[in-house]
């Protein structure tokens, strides 16, 4: 959109329609959705009234999906077409799984971009999986809610590397959901709990969820979330504690080896005897095998903490080294944030307890926590909180840099740098006469490029040929809102330059998620022509308002002319609304958008020119 809506300090914007955004949590095990709802937020429930969804999805026959409770259900009787944790899978690739995929039960494809699981309808990524997953809660939403989405922040580990993000925004995108804002999972849980007790001061996010561990530092002063540092396990959650409880139940009954429909059945009973155990001090698992034998094994409390303990034990190292690159200590901890039902083990708030000397808070929903905190954000970029705004510093999870020569990385944006970030440095050629300079863009944290994930590669070409050190190479690193990088190189003398958006180099292609997409259109022809009409509405009426506010405040700085085109656009582009295809929308959308162009120009500048007035020159 050209025209740039300003409000005056203090002011709020002109008052507009209220915006239908959510906050989805798209966890390993569980996913929920949420909104804002006269002022707070609240996670939106099935027709059974549970606001937790199981992140498993099911191919059934023909081309029948299940997603949830139902999935869930049948993942004991047809494990190898039902989909479970595929957060753990999303934005990776086989080889990055390395031996953990052969605990999975799942049928792998080879493919050296994309983990793909064979299912009865094919072969499905964990992309494809997701967003199944987000089309369940976004028709849960439209239908609660009873209007399209304008469009969802969707909260990922702290964690998640360029892959594992990019790939989550695809999944988004295959589900129809335009993406206003990744966001990560313990800021999205200080939102959820900054807003509640306006508190200031040093806090730690700890979340333990089912798949993996995050631990964050946060500044909260007032009005600004800071992210002082991020630490924790990909690979650690209640499924570990599940994994313990399984193993322990085979060794009591003698059991070696398991076909996997018994595996999986034991596996679930196992983990509703550890969610008994934190509200009793025993459970009981009865089952009957496969073969007809008969488990029937007391587990007590005690027994399941003792087993567990050195898993709990095991969160508290990344807690320390989160304190460390935070630079603060155990002292300066004003609140420990308890996220992800996993922190609902007694152990577990125990052992949080000891370490830091005082009880964590858990007075919101451990699951619900973080979707409540998306859905705040949501609610801002979607534009309608209309009260102070407040900022959001995120950090990145892991070093960015370059391959200098020799095959060393040389950092650019140091892990834990506050994002949105953009660093430059300058580098040389190393040979004379040379008139192209490869960027080979990685992330990690080790000395050798071959120890880190390289992320891209361009080549500058059309340096001016120079002796050797003598040319001299801007390269300027970029991290948006959303951690995603993009790299451009410049030869300061001449002007030279190359660019790259950091898309990585595995996952899926734009042209595959291009033809998914056309796919699912060719499906759903209908639907999608219709759903495009609606987002041009929205489009449509939402600039409409705002060209409109800023005629009243300011059409003393057009001519009769220009007023009387930019009129004529919005009558036109109303006119459109109610018979006219996506197409003709988004035509007049376009042409009023370039009429109002110069409208937006002389606004900006007008202030500018206010809100220099009177100000010396000290206080600029
Ligand atoms: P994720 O963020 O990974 O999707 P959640 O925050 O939804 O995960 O947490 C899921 C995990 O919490 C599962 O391992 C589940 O068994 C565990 N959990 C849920 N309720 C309890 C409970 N009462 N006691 C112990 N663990 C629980
Ligand atoms: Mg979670």
């Amino acid at each position: 959109m050209a025209l740039l809506q300003i409000s005056e300090p203090g002011m709020s914007a002109a008052p507009h329609q209220h915006r239908l955004a959510v906050g989805i949590d798209l966890g390993t095990t569980n996913s929920l959705v949420a909104t804002v709802r006269s002022g707070s937020p609240v996670c939106l429930t099935d027709m059974d009234g549970r606001t937790t969804l199981p992140s498993v999805v099911r191919y059934g026959e023909g081309d029948a999906v299940e997603v949830g409770k139902a999935a869930l259900a049948a993942q004991k009787t047809d494990p190898l077409n039902t989909i479970s944790s595929a957060k753990r899978l999303i934005g990776r690739t086989l080889a990055d799984l390395a031996q953990d995929a052969q605990y999975l039960p799942y049928r792998f494809t080879p493919n050296e971009r994309v983990v793909e699981l064979n299912t009865r309808q094919g072969a499905k990524t964990p992309i494809e999986v997701s967003s199944e997953i987000l089309k369940a809660l976004k028709s849960r939403a439209e239908e609660t809610l009873g209007g399209d989405l304008v469009g969802a922040v969707i909260t990922v580990p702290a964690y998640f590397d360029d892959a594992q993000r990019q790939a989550t925004k695809d999944a988004a995108r295959l589900a129809g959901l335009n993406v206003l804002r990744l966001l990560n999972e313990p800021t999205a849980a200080a939102i959820a709990y900054g807003l509640d007790n306006a508190s200031e001061g040093t806090f730690v996010v700890y979340d333990l969820g089912g798949g993996t561990f995050d631990v964050s530092v946060l500044q909260l002063t007032k009005g600004l979330f800071e992210v002082k540092a991020t630490g924790g396990n990909s690979a650690l959650g209640g499924d570990d504690f599940d994994h313990r409880l399984f193993c322990h139940l085979l060794e009591q009954n003698d059991l070696s080896k398991l076909n996997e429909r018994d595996s999986q059945l034991l596996l679930s009973l196992v983990r509703a005897a550890k969610e008994q155990l934190t509200s009793q001090t025993e459970a009981i698992v009865e089952a009957t095998l496969s073969d007809g034998r008969k488990i029937h094994t007391v587990i007590t409390r005690q027994e399941f903490h003792h087993l567990t303990q050195n898993l709990v034990q095991k969160t508290i190292e990344p807690v320390k080294q989160a304190l460390k690159d935070a630079g603060v200590t155990k002292a300066d901890i004003k609140g420990v944030i308890m996220v992800g039902g996993s922190t609902r083990m007694l152990h577990v708030q125990q052992a949080v307890a000891t370490f830091f000397g005082q009880t964590p808070l858990n007075n919101l929903n451990p699951d619900e926590v973080v979707a409540l905190g998306a859905a705040i954000q949501a609610n801002v970029l979607a534009g309608n909180k209309t009260d102070g705004e407040w900022l959001l510093l995120d950090v990145t999870p892991l070093s960015l840099g370059l391959e200098t020569y020799g095959g060393l990385a040389e950092k650019i944006i140091p892990r834990n740098s506050t994002i949105p970030t953009a660093r430059a440095q300058d580098f040389t050629t190393f040979k004379d006469g040379q008139t192209a300079m490869t960027i080979h863009v990685v992330q990690g944290e080790r000395e050798l490029v071959s120890d880190c994930r390289s992320l891209a590669k361009f080549t500058l070409r059309g340096i001016p040929p120079m002796t050797a050190g003598a040319a001299r190479i801007r390269v300027t690193f970029q991290v948006d809102a959303d951690g995603l990088l993009s790299v451009s190189a410049q030869e300061q003398s001449t002007g030279v330059q190359a660019q790259i958006e950091v898309k990585p180099s595995y996952g899926l292609d734009d042209d595959t998620i291009t033809q998914m997409l056309k796919d699912s259109m060719s499906n759903a022809a209908e639907d999608m022509a219709a759903r495009a009409r609606a987002e041009a509405v929205v489009e449509a009426e939402s600039l409409t308002d705002a060209v409109n506010a800023a005629l009243e405040l300011d059409n003393d700085l057009l001519d009769a002319e220009e007023l009387a085109q930019i009129q004529q656009d919005i009558a036109d582009l109303q006119g459109r609304l109610k018979d006219s295809n996506a197409e003709d929308i988004r035509a007049a959308v376009t042409k009023l958008s370039r009429s109002t162009d110069n409208f937006a120009a002389k606004r900006m500048n007008r202030n500018i020119q206010r809100a220099l007035t009177g100000q010396s020159v000290d206080d600029i």
